[in-house]
């Protein structure tokens, strides 16, 4: 099966929130900086401020839609497979 990463640059997230409009199962607000957490994500050790998270090819078409409204494009999804970022 397809596999994809999610690699969200959390400390450039300016809380505009459209991605927990998108997809609330996934993404939540963290009120003390008031960022959106990307949930059951880890901590890129290779980038700061970065956390990334594994999808299937079936959860894709939601994590698009979250990434496609953020408006400052921190949301970044990589297909494992060829490597190539889809947005
Ligand atoms: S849409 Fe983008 S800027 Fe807005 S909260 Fe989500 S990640 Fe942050």
């Amino acid at each position: 099966m397809k596999k994809y990463r999610v690699e969200y640059d959390r400390e450039s997230c300016i809380g505009a929130l459209t991605c927990i409009q998108e997809d609330p199962e996934n993404w939540k607000l963290d009120e003390e900086d008031m960022r959106a957490d990307l949930k059951e994500s880890k901590k890129d050790a290779s980038k700061q401020g970065y956390f990334i998270k594994e999808i299937t090819e079936k959860e894709l078409p939601i994590y698009l839609k979250a990434a496609q409204s953020c408006p400052v494009n921190v949301i970044h999804i990589i297909d494992l497979n060829t490597g190539e970022e889809l947005i």
